[in-house]
């Protein structure tokens, strides 16, 4: 994901815009695995400013997203606004990106402005019913007995887990 920016570079103060849509492979956040349904489609705009390159457009895609109740394998949408810059040789506190000779790499940004903005949890559907915490059964298929016999409560299910304890 790379802009040629030579001609930028001679005319400073003059914005370009770019789309690209590119088929992404899944990234490992530390273990956190993101993976895509879909290309990232990006709007970018830069203009150089005689110093370094301001950059801002817009990322969407569709995640390949598990829901944290059920399970469930799904696709959600995924999309936000981003706004950075990059510079020659950026110091520590530049808090921006590095481009090299006539090229702007977007991967790293790319990368973290996903990893940045990535839902906390994803659920495949507002009103999933998860997983029985019992009998682990999908509750948005089936209904099993421990569901009829009351045990809604947290407090409840934590009593007959500490009951299964016991047992052990
Ligand atoms: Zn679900
Ligand atoms: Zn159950």
């Amino acid at each position: 994901m790379k802009l040629n920016v030579a001609e930028q570079l001679k005319l400073a103060g003059k914005a370009a815009h770019a789309d690209l849509s590119v088929a992404f492979e899944p990234l490992d956040y530390s273990g956190r695995i993101v993976a895509f349904a879909a290309p990232l489609q990006l709007k970018v705009d830069y203009v150089y400013d005689g110093d370094g390159f301001h950059v801002k457009g817009r990322l969407d895609t569709v995640l390949a997203s598990e829901c944290a109740l059920c399970g469930r394998s799904f696709e959600e949408p995924f999309g936000f606004s981003f706004s950075e810059r990059f510079m020659k040789n950026p110091s520590e506190e530049d808090e921006c990106y590095e481009y090299r000779g006539e090229e702007l790499d977007l991967n790293r940004m790319v990368n973290d402005l996903i990893f940045l903005n990535l839902p906390l949890s994803s659920v495949c559907d507002e009103a999933c019913k998860g997983l029985c915490p019992v009998c682990g059964c999908n509750l948005n298929m089936a209904r099993c007995s421990c569901a009829q016999d009351g045990l809604k409560t947290p407090f409840l299910s934590l009593g007959t887990l500490l009951n299964d304890d016991k047992e052990v």
